[in-house]
């Protein structure tokens, strides 16, 4: 699996839409300061789920629909996608490109789509997981993340190697399905409550 083709439209400093193809091999982004260079890491963390404004460097989530300059109106939504070509079925979805997409509205709204057809987050992170290029995972190294991963604490860098070697996948299933578990028990006891009211 390989990074294919990144579109992005008014997220952050692209006001209008910019097509990036990659066609698998090495690619570096270059240009002066301030140019838009992070911003493109941003848009390709941001359209893979990150919920933390604070990781993509602004301070409300609204930051990063394009906010206009001096000769240029803001713009009202910001949309990412990146395609993946998935020819290897590297994702576990029966398709040789997979295109996941991100919209955000300045009114708040908010859509995710996997090869055009609407989605939910989860599905996103369910077809992600396991794969490494997840919001979680470490294919994006940001400044700094590397002293970070030396200085932190040692249950913080557990949860780093969980991510490496797949584990936080079935530590999120179980997760669910205790919390599932717990519903069931409850709605076994309001039963219960029901019966013993009947009798
Ligand atoms: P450096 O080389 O200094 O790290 P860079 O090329 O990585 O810079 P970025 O940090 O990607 O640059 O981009 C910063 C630019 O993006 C700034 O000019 C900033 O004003 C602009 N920018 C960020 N958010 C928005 C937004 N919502 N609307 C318009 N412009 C934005």
């Amino acid at each position: 699996m390989y990074l294919k083709k990144l579109e992005i439209y008014g997220f952050k400093s692209f006001a209008d839409k910019v097509e990036l193809e990659f066609n698998g091999g090495i690619a570096a982004v270059v240009g002066p300061n301030g140019c838009g260079k992070s911003n493109i890491a941003d848009a390709i963390r941001w359209v893979l789920g990150e919920q933390s404004i604070k990781n993509l460097r602004g301070n409300k989530m609204e930051d990063v629909i394009f906010a206009g300059t001096s000769t240029r109106k803001a713009l009202g939504v910001a949309s990412v996608i990146i395609t993946f070509d998935n020819s290897d079925g590297t994702l576990p979805i029966d398709y040789e490109e997979v295109a996941i997409g991100r919209k955000l509205y300045r009114s708040g709204e908010s859509e995710y789509t996997i090869n055009g057809t609407p989605c939910r987050l989860k599905d996103i992170n369910d077809l992600l997981y396991d794969t490494g290029i997840g919001k979680d995972g470490y294919s994006i190294i940001g400044q700094g993340q590397v002293e970070k991963l030396i200085n932190s604490r040692p249950e913080d860098r557990r949860e780093i190697f969980d991510e490496a070697t797949g584990i936080s996948k079935y530590k999120y299933k179980k997760m669910e399905t205790l919390k599932r578990l717990e519903e069931t028990a409850d709605n076994l006891q309001r039963i219960k409550d029901i019966i013993r009211e009947v009798e």
